[in-house]
């Protein structure tokens, strides 16, 4: 049994599932996976997900404007709270830096990364973290924003062991996705490797990132199971082992019925 703790549900190709959502939460059933979390990046889609997961018990959500998300509504601590005010949110995010996509706008980034780090902090919900070429200014501002007092995860994990030791001393936990299986992902797999058993999550990020043997393919949120015979190796251990306390991980994490 598995949890996918990082997808967008919203946007994975339904075409393998006859293009039926009940079929593709059905085929995600059929391989293991007991619970999902639907991550928010924008507002303008959020209502439509929120619709969407509503008839399927297993899938909760987040909301969350990412922080390359330039066009939309840039929401204050007040608006996430409302839509934060919901049983199946379980989290808030994703939200972060990301200067590989959008070092010209650092300091909005900057400031909407704080805006969801108090709403996290005033609904007692952990926070969703996305980082890419911007792993000082995020733990600084993780940090100093007082993040630890909920925690959550670095998603998507892609940073060195330096960076997972701060935020696992902040007491975040470390999420890996399919990346943790590309060929070129040696140094990945070493982090993945010390990460403590209690602390790891495992995601597919889909429709992104989909792992070895589906690299390059659409991802779907099934494919999580590759991720954990990944770690598997990495870690000594069996696709059983990690799929059952990174789903303890998760249901803790985000609070979710066993
Ligand atoms: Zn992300
Ligand atoms: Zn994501």
């Amino acid at each position: 049994m598995l949890v996918d703790s990082h997808c967008h549900l919203d946007r994975v190709d339904l075409t393998p599932h006859g293009g039926d959502f009940a079929a593709l939460i059905a085929a995600t059933r059929a391989a293991g996976v007991t619970h999902l979390m639907s991550i928010g990046i924008d507002l303008e889609h959020y209502s439509a997900m929120r619709a969407l997961i509503e008839p399927y018990p297993e899938v909760f959500c987040s909301v969350g404007v990412h922080p390359n998300e330039n066009e939309g509504e840039d929401p204050d601590v007040a608006r996430l709270l409302a839509l934060a005010d919901d049983p199946r949110v379980r989290a808030i995010g994703e939200t972060g830096l990301d200067y590989y996509r959008g070092a010209e706008d650092a300091e909005r980034q900057q400031r909407r990364f704080r805006t969801h780090i108090a709403a996290a902090r005033a609904c007692a919900k952990p926070l969703v973290i996305h980082t890419r070429q911007a792993r000082a200014d995020t733990l600084q501002i993780l940090e100093q924003a007082g993040a630890g007092e909920v925690g959550g995860v670095v998603h998507c994990f892609t940073e060195d062991w330096e960076t997972a030791r701060r935020a696992l001393e902040l007491g975040f936990h470390i999420g890996f996705s399919g990346i943790v299986t590309f060929k070129n992902a040696a140094e990945l797999r070493e982090v993945a490797r010390q990460v403590p058993d209690e602390r790891l999550l495992i995601e597919t990020d889909a429709p992104y990132l989909a792992p070895v043997p589906h690299r390059g393919k659409s991802n779907q949120p099934a494919w999580v199971a590759h991720v954990a015979e990944c770690l598997a190796e990495v870690r000594g251990s069996t696709p059983e082992a990690i799929a059952a306390l990174t789903r303890d991980n998760a249901l803790r994490l985000f609070d979710l019925p066993g």
